[in-house]
């Protein structure tokens, strides 16, 4: 089995206490990696590494030329090791390897590459005043930043928040998922090699309740708090921030809606709306799990859906041609199965899928649930999608919008004027229209309601990570 440590002031090491835990790979059923059980001690090892390399160390100091000299390099050796970290996603949690590999590596290594040229080229505001004064801005790096990660997208999401801090001159600690920790490890020794200076990014392992992601985030001398997971843990981190007013970025769970108009390209739509929710098998964030279809397309949507949820290959995620692995755990799969077993009770008719072997999930198109059915307003996180027909504009703007949840809407209309203006009707983050996942760093991400609060991305990250500083200068002696 392999070994991975805890990355630690430039070191690789294990728990104080010896304690450890298997990563289990969910197509196998068998550990594949053991992982040091960090607790309070690894996590106070890890603050205290990064707050000694944010003040003494000289990463905040270096200028932005170099940080990005070194960042990139880091991008570089990500790219170059991307068949290790593509299979150690892979191996944690299920996800097909030609997403890993295809995907998720050239985004991990492009959001260090953006966030360091983003850091270098963005500009500071100066405000000329009538007293003769001028004012401008700087952003300042904020300090210690504690990123805490879901198991979906492991190293990719983790690179949207250490890039950005990383860039803007922050020092990490990194707590991956328990269910998916090999590619974090991976990624500091990486950096160490890139030459980001030891201390700066660091990595602790273990649980989150009662371990060292509690301690983590009730730490007083961190000064960011990035997460993203489930809405639920999003609110024990917010009051655990609350306790040292720590700033929080929360960017949690969704129950993405897609609304397909009459006036829709059908081929367009189910296109997107398939890869919408059986993606990653349906353990997006962003997954289009309830699909709105106008009455009068709704049966050619359906055949053509059906058909194509029918033919997506399910097989070994370690496989090149695998669309759909398993999910990516036995704990996720009993939670999904919940939902899968009571469909019928709920009222709903499956048209295709349902429970496969071991932990797979077959892509599973259900319809004839009310809105009110679990199905339709909690967040399944796997690939069960539900189709519903409805009548008029009006309508679907207000079954979209009645979720607590808020982080996406698709719609799909050849109508430019109703695609702008339901558009500015949804309250989510994110509306699609014609497409699907398509992401420009620039832009702002995040959810609404129950999906998060804060927005990552270009200028929104640095908000964040910096503490921007008013400069008052007297330029004009005479008007004094
Ligand atoms: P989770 O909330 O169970 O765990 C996420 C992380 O938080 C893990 O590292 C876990 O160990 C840690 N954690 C759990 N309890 C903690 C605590 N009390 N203190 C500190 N850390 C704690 O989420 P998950 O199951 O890993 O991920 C799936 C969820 O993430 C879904 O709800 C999904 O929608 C959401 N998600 C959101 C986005 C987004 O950008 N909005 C992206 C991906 C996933």
């Amino acid at each position: 089995m392999e070994v991975f440590g805890h990355v630690i002031d430039g070191r690789e090491v294990m728990s104080a206490d010896g304690a450890t835990f298997d990563s289990v790979d969910p197509y196998t059923g068998e550990p594949w990696a053991r992982f040091p059980l960090g607790g309070a001690a690894e996590a106070d090892l890890a603050v205290a590494a990064a707050r000694r390399a944010f003040d003494e160390g000289p990463w905040p100091r270096m200028g932005r030329r170099e940080r990005r000299e070194i960042l990139t390099r880091f991008a570089e050796l990500i790219l170059a090791h991307g068949d290790e970290l593509a299979l150690a996603d892979t191996r944690d949690m299920g996800k097909p390897i030609a997403q890993s590999r295809g995907n998720d590596v050239p985004r991990t290594a492009d959001n260090f590459r953006f966030f360091a040229d983003h850091a270098l080229l963005a500009t500071a505001e100066a405000l000329p005043m009538d007293s003769g004064h001028h004012a401008y801005t700087r952003y300042e790096a904020a300090g210690v930043v504690v990123a805490i990660a879901p198991w979906n997208f492991p190293m990719m999401l983790e690179s949207w928040k250490v890039a950005p801090a990383l860039a803007w001159g922050n020092t990490v600690v990194l707590k991956p998922a328990e269910d998916s920790p090999a590619s974090a490890t991976i990624l500091a020794r990486l950096a160490l090699e890139a030459g980001i200076p030891p201390g700066v990014f660091n990595v602790v392992h273990g649980y989150g309740p009662d371990s060292v992601g509690a301690a983590l985030t009730a730490h007083p001398d961190v000064d960011r708090i990035t997460f993203t997971g489930e809405s639920a843990t999003g609110r024990v981190i917010a009051a655990a921030a609350a306790a040292n007013l720590t700033p929080v970025s929360l960017e949690l769970g969704g129950k993405g809606a897609n609304v397909v108009f009459a006036d829709a390209d059908l081929d367009t739509a189910v296109d997107w709306s398939i890869r919408a929710i059986f993606t990653n098998a349906g353990q997006v964030c962003l997954a289009g799990s309830r699909i709105y279809v106008h009455r009068s397309v709704q049966e050619a949507f359906i055949e053509r859906f059906v058909a194509a949820a029918r033919a997506m290959v399910t097989g070994d995620p370690k496989d090149p041609a695998t669309q759909v692995g398993p999910l990516s755990s036995a704990g996720h799969h009993a939670k999904v199965r919940g939902y899968v077993d009571t469909v019928a009770a709920a009222g709903g008719t499956v048209l295709t899928g349902g429970l496969g072997d071991g932990l797979f999930v077959e892509p599973m198109v259900v319809t004839g649930l009310g809105e009110d059915a679990p199905h339709q307003r909690e967040e399944i996180f796997g690939p069960l999608v539900t189709v519903t027909a409805f009548d008029s504009e009006d309508e679907v703007v207000g079954l979209v919008n009645a979720s607590p949840f808020g982080l996406n809407a698709m719609l799909f209309s050849e109508n430019l004027s109703r695609a702008h203006r339901v558009a500015g009707r949804l309250n989510v983050g994110t509306v699609w229209v014609n497409c699907f996942f398509i992401r420009d760093l620039r832009a702002p991400f995040g959810g609404v309601g129950d999906s998060g609060v804060g927005r990552e991305g270009g200028t929104f990250s640095r908000e964040f990570f910096t503490e921007p500083k008013a400069v008052v200068m007297q330029i004009d002696a005479e008007r004094d």
